[in-house]
């Protein structure tokens, strides 16, 4: 017997109807049949069978002659009336001529001859059926090429086809959106054309190498678009050989990876670098640091970190807006970037505060000079848009290992050098001392406590007389804040208005003793001295204010004082910084009517052109001048310098901190017109003050 289904065999695709009347032979045949053909139909007689081929038809009838109720040839004439083209094999005992005359006639021309012989009923079904096994075949190939198409087609995995000499012979869409090329621009050329140059002869060689040994290479690689473009893409190749093992085609399979490492370099980017500046972040610069500290304690050589912080930055955003803040922190970051070594790491710890470290250092003197380097690059205004702003930084140092064999410990002590850079004046950098410590922890105190300050009613304003040289009387008082501090006692203004001003905090205090002294004005004029002023200092944080006018205005207006008694004081440094900005500042003081002085002058830097134009009524000699005056001719002459050049400029002159009769003396002879100073009165609260007016209090000659 034949072995059933062979590989090739496409028995077993075909559709049979088997027909006979006798139950032994059928009971065999079906046995056989049935595990040779894809589908058996078996009916007992011709009737029978003709239904089942209405209903199912078959690609194949074999069928027995003799049958009760309808014979073999009449349901094979039924069965041609239906499909002509249907085979149909008899299986007959009959072995006459008119048998097959007729068989011909209704179109039977396959039989087999009873007793059935299986394997020529096998090979009479496949010669019956040929056409038909054959037309499966070729429809079943079809689809698997058609499948294979689609896959070759709809891959988003770009496909190119080469063969053994590299010509390539079949690329599939993905590979034309991938690297621009259509099919007709690469057939018949060397996948050479995709190179970048990127790869070195030494890559393709190895490349090569593994195709040739284990028949694939995979990697990732950096080809070239039509557009001219590189982009990587990973690639796999594999060898296709024939039969005799020799190189038929190479089938490369490669994706478009430039996106994923677009997106993977974006992540990174965001993970370790400050999106505004592009410098490294906190935690790349922790990496960084970790390294430079590790060589150096490797190397037995030192390293610091400079910890850098923007003198009143806070000024900037709330003034100008963070648009202009951020500009300004781009700036700074490309100055300090351009003014350290390579080798040295800039990061942005956030806000205005950034930080350097520098590796590999011989001594302090080195830091020192990169330190002074820095605040001298930033000595030129950095310009946002047509506006030039004057910046200047505050730097703490701290050395390894001097200051600290860790991170933390160096960072912690470079930030309280930071802070004591700050107090020192800004501008400026600190080396990072033991004692820091604690000086940064009791500035940290005062500032929570000030928060506090204001809404437990601890801020005391006190009045300091001022009077006219000539008169004698009393014209006004400069207002001076004080801190009733609960542990403390009082304090005076040195001991938290640095403070206040590097934490904002001066914003609101400012406000309160503005309203404050306005309040006491306008308490004086009501209890008959008229033409009393107020003098209130301004800080430059608080002159800088973006509604600095309409907040005065409106203090002005609740409290009733008419703010033509009102004197501001500025310093020098505050106005002669950003002065065109300054002018337009004063001129819009001026439209409300208020007084302005320039205090403690003679101790910053003026320029005469914008004395010129500055809206001022009066120069404050400062105390320091006043203190000499007597021993000194220098302090002499410049006091007397001081009050000729507000009198040529239309300015009154006032000397502050007179304490002595001689030094009265000499200011008056010198013209000077008013005078405030412990000689006269000490600040005093507004009581005392009210007193002295009522009391008739004046400078005696
Ligand atoms: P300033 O504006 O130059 O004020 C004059 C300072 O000299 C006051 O010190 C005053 O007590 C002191 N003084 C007056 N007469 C004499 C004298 O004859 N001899 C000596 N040795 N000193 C005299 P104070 O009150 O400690 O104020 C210090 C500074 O604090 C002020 O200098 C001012 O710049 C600032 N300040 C005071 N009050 C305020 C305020 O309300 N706001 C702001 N922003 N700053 C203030
Ligand atoms: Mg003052
Ligand atoms: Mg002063």
């Amino acid at each position: 017997m034949t072995e059933p289904l062979q590989q090739s065999d496409q028995l077993h695709t075909l559709k049979l109807l088997y027909v006979e009347d006798d139950p032994e032979i059928r009971r065999q045949l079906v046995v056989f049949l049935s595990r040779r053909v894809g589908k058996l139909l078996v009916a007992e007689n011709g009737h029978q069978g003709l239904e089942l081929f209405r209903e199912e038809s078959p690609d194949v009838v074999v069928t027995d002659i003799v049958m009760p109720i309808m014979d073999g040839l009449k349901m094979s004439e039924g069965i041609k009336l239906l499909n002509p083209d249907v085979p149909i094999i008899v299986t007959t005992a009959f072995n006459d001529q008119d048998f097959f005359l007729s068989a011909i006639e209704v179109g039977i021309d396959h039989y087999v001859l009873k007793p059935i012989h299986l394997d020529a009923l096998l090979e009479a079904i496949r010669k019956a059926a040929k056409n038909v096994i054959q037309q499966r075949e070729i429809e079943s190939k079809n689809r698997e090429l058609q499948l294979a198409a689609k896959v070759f087609d709809g891959s988003i995995e770009g496909i190119l086809i080469s063969t053994a000499d590299n010509t390539i012979v079949s690329v599939n869409r993905a590979f034309s959106e991938i690297t621009g090329y259509s099919a007709e621009e690469v057939l018949g050329q060397n996948p050479r054309l995709l190179n970048s140059g990127r790869q070195s002869q030494v890559f393709y060689r190895d490349m090569w190498d593994s195709l040739n040994k284990t028949g694939h290479w995979q990697g990732e690689i950096w080809n070239r678009r039509k557009n001219g473009e590189i982009f990587p893409q990973w690639l796999t190749i594999s060898v296709l050989r024939d039969e005799a093992g020799e190189v038929n085609h190479y089938i490369a399979l490669c994706t478009d990876i430039s996106q994923r490492k677009f997106d993977e370099e974006r992540i990174e980017r965001l993970a370790y670098y400050d999106p505004l500046t592009d410098l490294p972040n906190r935690v790349l610069l922790q990496d960084r640091l970790a390294r430079v500290l590790a060589n150096a304690q490797r190397n037995h050589r030192a390293a610091a970190i400079l910890m850098l912080d923007l003198d009143r930055f806070k000024n900037i955003n709330e003034s100008l807006g963070h648009g202009v803040g951020d500009a300004v922190l781009q700036a700074v970051a490309e100055r300090l970037r351009t003014n350290v070594r390579d080798a040295d790491t800039v990061a942005r710890l956030g806000g205005d505060e950034y930080l350097v470290v520098l590796a590999d250092i011989d001594d302090a003197q080195d830091v020192a000079v990169v330190a002074k380097k820095v605040l001298d690059s930033f000595a030129a205004p950095i310009s946002v848009g047509d506006r030039e702003l004057g910046v200047s930084l505050s730097i703490g140092i701290s050395v390894y290992p001097n200051d600290g064999e860790d991170q933390q410990t160096l960072m912690k002590n470079a930030d309280s050098a930071v802070y004591s850079a700050k107090q020192a004046g800004r501008n400026t950098y600190q080396f990072y001392t033991r004692d820091m410590n604690a000086s940064t922890l009791e500035a940290l105190m005062i500032e929570n406590a000030l928060r506090r300050a204001l809404e437990r009613h601890e801020l005391r304003l006190y009045f300091q007389p001022q009077a006219d040289m000539h008169t004698g009387e009393i014209i006004g008082a400069e207002a001076l804040i004080r801190w009733q501090h609960p542990e403390l006692g009082l304090l005076a203004p040195g001991a938290f208005i640095p403070i206040a001003e590097d934490s904002g905090l001066i914003i609101p205090i400012g406000e309160w003793v503005l309203e404050e002294a306005c309040r006491h004005v306008k308490e004086w004029h009501d209890a008959g001295f008229n033409k009393l002023t107020v003098a209130v200092n301004m800080s430059a944080v608080q002159f800088r204010q973006d509604n600095l006018s309409s907040r005065i205005s409106a203090i002005g207006r609740e409290t009733g004082v008419d703010l033509g008694y009102v004197e501001l004081e500025l310093t020098e440094s505050m106005i002669m910084h950003n002065a065109e900005q300054m002018i337009d500042t004063m001129r819009a003081m001026k439209t409300l009517n208020l007084k302005l002085s320039i205090d403690d002058f003679g101790t910053g830097y003026s320029s005469l052109s914008y004395l010129k134009r500055f809206p001022l009524d009066k120069l404050k000699i400062d105390r320091s001048f006043v203190n000499d005056i007597s021993d000194n001719p220098a302090d002499l002459a410049i006091s007397k310098v001081i009050i000729d050049l507000a009198h040529n400029l239309n300015l009154k002159a006032i000397a502050e901190g007179v304490e002595t009769e001689e030094q009265l003396r000499l200011l008056r002879n010198n013209g000077c017109d008013e005078l405030q100073g412990f000689y006269f009165s000490r600040p005093v609260p507004a009581e005392g003050f009210m007193v002295m007016l009522h009391d008739g209090k004046r400078l005696e000659h």
